[in-house]
């Protein structure tokens, strides 16, 4: 029933793949994983890969075949597999109390399936604060250059990679772009004090819309799919100031920053700031089930209620936010996060990545910088040092091919982009080893002198 080469043929002839199985995984083969455990996963021809990117997207922070996760979907499975409604249910009320333990400041658990979902149920909230608070004003909601927060019509609208997204406007109204902070490509702004002339940026954008059109600033911890951006010195404490200033609501994407990624439970917590809502999907059951989460803060709870809508009223429902598997999984991650320190493991593991790519950097001149935040690393690949001209598109896929080959898996930046998808990205499991990451690198090393010299 599962031979390999009719499964092939039925994916061949069947399978709508998404954006990044077709742009890499098609350089090589139909490449079909059947198999992981820890950092390593076998495909259908049964050849092993250690997999730098934990599952292509960043997902699976614990690593392939966790039992225990999967006994505990199993044992809710069997019990009570869903009932949404009104109701509520036991994992997930566990959950929201033990999630909401780990983020001070904040309370309230809004469950939904994916991260564009939790985004949107964010946007939402923003709005019908705007209608009930602001009379309609305060609608807009500010994304960046280069983020990305979903592949919905709002999130798009919300995605600082538009370029190549063109074909699916015209887009919502009410989402405004402000720049990125990207030192590296930043030009005569970069140097001493960056931070906060990256943050100013933003101000400016509130004054020129005017701040009681804007609800809120949505932005990622650290810049993911945009090509690994650490935000520099100065920019989170000046961005919460200016949020304060103008009654702006700070709105965190934690999708793939979340549970661990960059060392602390989420990327915010690591510039001591406190945001008003946190959205966060793929490291919550870290691929084991499809969960994902809106969380807020009270205040931003309160702010649904009246005199006759004591609950908490959002007119929302998502259907399959009402799964136990999510909670019950979440759980189980979590617990196997703290008595594994994953997040310990991470900043570890995650300065050893970084020194051992900065020594890759010694030897390839195409390596221009390299960045990142535990175990989140980026290799931005140039043509030429001296003039940062990104090295071409077509030899960064090549390497992230020859790498494929090799076994070793890694990602690149973001395909939206013309002309910046030249980031190498690194993010493996938490329970990465100095000699998995030696592996890595080693792949890289050896796909570099191939493919550019
Ligand atoms: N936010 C960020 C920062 C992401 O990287 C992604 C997915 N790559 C999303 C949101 C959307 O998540 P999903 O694909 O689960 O809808």
């Amino acid at each position: 029933m599962n031979d390999p080469r009719a499964i092939v043929e039925a994916d061949r002839a069947h399978v709508w793949h998404h954006l990044i199985q077709n742009k890499v995984f098609e350089t090589v083969d139909p490449r079909i994983i059947v198999e992981g455990k820890g950092l390593r996963v076998w495909d259908i021809k049964g050849k092993e890969h250690v997999d730098a990117v934990s599952g292509g997207v960043w997902t699976v922070n614990i690593g392939y075949g966790r039992e225990r996760v999967a006994d505990a979907v199993r044992d809710q499975l069997v019990k009570m597999c869903y009932f949404a409604g009104s109701a509520g249910s036991i994992p997930g009320a566990r959950y929201a109390e033990a999630l909401t333990a780990r983020m001070p400041g904040l309370s309230r658990v809004y469950f939904a399936n994916s991260g564009s979902e939790a985004n949107e149920k964010a946007f939402k909230m923003v709005r019908q604060i705007a209608h009930k608070h602001h009379g309609g004003r305060k609608h807009k909601i500010l994304y960046r250059d280069r983020d990305y927060h979903g592949t919905t019509i709002a999130c798009l609208s919300a995605g600082g990679q538009q370029e190549r997204n063109a074909m699916y406007g015209p887009f919502a109204p009410g989402f405004v772009q402000v720049p990125h902070c990207l030192e590296y490509r930043a030009g005569d702004l970069a140097g001493e004090g960056y931070g906060e002339r990256a943050a100013n940026a933003i101000e400016e954008v509130i004054l020129r819309e005017g701040p009681d059109t804007i609800g809120a600033l949505c932005l990622e911890p650290i810049t993911a799919g945009g090509g690994i951006i650490v935000p520099p010195k100065g920019y989170w404490e000046r961005v919460q100031e200016i949020c304060r200033k103008y009654d702006i609501l700070l709105h965190i994407d934690e999708v793939v920053c979340g549970f661990g990624r960059t060392g602390t439970w989420f990327g915010y917590q690591q510039y001591g700031i406190q945001p008003d809502i946190v959205t966060m999907a793929k490291g919550v059951a870290s691929g084991y089930a499809a969960i994902s989460c809106c969380v807020t803060t009270e205040a931003v709870f309160d702010m649904f209620k009246d005199d006759t809508d004591r609950l908490g009223y959002f007119r929302d429902i998502s259907t399959f936010g009402g799964c136990t598997s999510g909670p019950a999984a979440a759980l189980e991650v979590m617990a196997i996060t703290e008595e594994e320190d994953l997040l310990g493991n991470s900043t570890r593991m995650g300065a050893y990545l970084n020194g051992k790519l900065h020594e890759l950097m010694d030897k390839h001149a195409c390596i221009g910088e390299v960045r990142g935040l535990g175990l989140f690393q980026g290799a931005e690949l140039v043509a030429d040092r001296s003039t940062r001209e990104p090295l071409e598109e077509k030899k960064v896929q090549a390497i992230v091919a020859d790498c494929m080959a090799q076994g070793v898996i890694i990602g690149a930046s973001n395909r939206s982009m013309p002309g910046f998808n030249n980031t190498l990205l690194f993010a493996p499991a938490l329970i990465a080893t100095k000699g998995d990451l030696d592996e890595v690198v080693a792949g890289v090393d050896a796909a570099i002198q191939r493919i550019v010299g």
